[in-house]
C-alpha cells in the first residue's frame, strides 16, 4: 500500500520505520527539507518532501505533526487528496480534532498511539515503539466503516493493543494516566529546583537515582507537546488536577496529624491497584 505521514518526528518516524518494514511504500512530508533527507537516509521512507503534493497517490495518510497543525494540514491536504484517501492523526487529544476534521474529510478515523519517549524528533523515532501498547481509535457516528476497518488492520499490523472509545471519554481518560502525570511529573521536578540550600539541592541531585528517573520521566519530556496536551485538553485536565489536589491533600493530612494507619491504607489500595493500570508489564 502507498502511506503517506505528515511531521516526521518520533511518532511519524517510528510509524514510518514499522509501515516499511511491512513491505509499504511511505511517503514523508515535513516542514524542513532536512528532516526528510534524514528520513530517507535513516530508512524511515521511501520518499520526502516539504510539499503536501507528494501524497496525492496515497490511500492512507497519517497525520503526526503537533496537535496545533493537524486541522491546518487537512486544510491544506485537501485539494491533492483522492476521494477515498483515508486520514488518521495521532494526536494525543481528540474532541477538538475529531469535530473539526469529521466534517472537512468523510474518510477520517481519529486515533491516538498510547506509546512515547522523552525525547523527540526524527532522531528519536525507533522501530517497533508501538509493539504491545495501546492504540486508540476514536469513531464516531458518520465514521466510514471501510476507512475503520482499514486503519484498524494497519494498527493491528504494528501489533500495537487495539481500542475504541468516543473522542470524548478519550480526552478524559487521557486527562487521567497521560496528562496528569506530566504536570504532576513536572510539578515534582520544579518543587525540588526549590530547595533554597544549594548544599542539600546538589547532593540531591547526587543522591538521586531509580525513584526520581521513573517519577520525572514524562515531566522531562518535549515542552511543546506537554504545553499542548494542556491547551488543547484544558477542561478534562483541570477536572484531574483539581481531584489530584484534593487527594494530595489527604495525604498531607493524613502525614501531619501522624495517622500512620490511615496512610498505610492509602498505600496498601495505591500498590493493590496500580496493576490494573499497567496491562503490559
Ligand atoms: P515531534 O517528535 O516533535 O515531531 C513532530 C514533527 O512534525 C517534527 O519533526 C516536525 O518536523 C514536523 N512538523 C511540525 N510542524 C509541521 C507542519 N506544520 N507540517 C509538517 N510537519 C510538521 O513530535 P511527536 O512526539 O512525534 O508528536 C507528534 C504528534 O504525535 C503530536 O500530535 C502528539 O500529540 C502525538 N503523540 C505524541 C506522543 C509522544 O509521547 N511524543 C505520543 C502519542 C501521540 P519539521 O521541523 O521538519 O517540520
Amino acid at each position: 500500500m502507498e502511506i503517506g505521514i505528515v511531521g516526521l518526528g518520533l511518532i511519524g518516524g517510528s510509524l514510518g520505520f514499522d509501515l516499511r518494514t511491512l513491505g509499504h511504500t511511505v511517503k514523508g512530508v515535513s516542514r524542513q527539507p532536512e528532516t526528510g533527507d534524514q528520513a530517507i537516509a535513516m530508512g524511515i521512507v521511501d520518499h520526502a518532501s516539504i510539499h503536501l503534493s507528494l501524497l496525492k497517490d496515497t490511500e492512507v495518510i497519517f497525520l503526526c505533526t503537533p496537535i496545533a497543525a493537524i486541522v491546518p494540514t487537512v486544510q491544506q491536504l485537501i485539494p491533492y487528496l483522492q476521494p477515498d484517501t483515508i486520514l488518521t492523526d495521532v494526536g494525543s487529544v481528540k474532541e477538538p480534532i475529531v469535530e473539526a476534521i469529521s466534517p472537512l474529510w468523510k474518510q477520517f478515523i481519529g486515533g491516538h498511539p498510547m506509546a512515547g519517549k522523552t525525547t523527540d524528533g526524527i532522531s528519536a523515532a525507533t522501530p517497533g515503539l508501538f509493539a504491545n501498547r495501546p492504540y486508540v481509535l476514536t469513531p464516531v457516528d458518520n465514521t466510514s466503516p471501510q476507512a475503520l476497518a482499514r486503519v484498524e488492520k494497519l494498527v493491528h499490523s504494528l501489533n500495537a493493543r487495539l481500542y475504541h472509545c468516543s473522542p470524548s471519554n478519550h480526552d478524559r481518560s487521557v486527562a487521567w494516566i497521560s496528562h496528569l502525570p506530566v504536570i504532576v511529573s513536572a510539578s515534582l521536578i520544579a518543587a525540588c529546583l526549590e530547595e533554597d540550600n544549594t548544599t542539600v539541592k546538589q547532593i540531591s541531585q547526587q543522591l538521586s537515582s531509580s525513584g526520581f528517573r521513573d517519577t520525572s520521566r514524562v515531566g522531562g519530556g518535549n515542552p511543546e507537546l506537554g504545553t499542548m496536551m494542556a491547551q488543547y485538553n484544558q477542561s478534562c485536565l483541570l477536572r484531574s488536577l483539581h481531584q489530584y489536589r484534593q487527594t494530595l491533600d489527604r495525604f498531607i493530612d493524613q502525614i501531619e496529624q501522624s495517622h500512620w494507619d490511615k496512610l498505610a491504607q492509602e498505600l496498601q489500595k495505591t500498590q493493590k491497584e496500580r496493576p490494573r493500570y499497567l496491562k503490559e508489564d
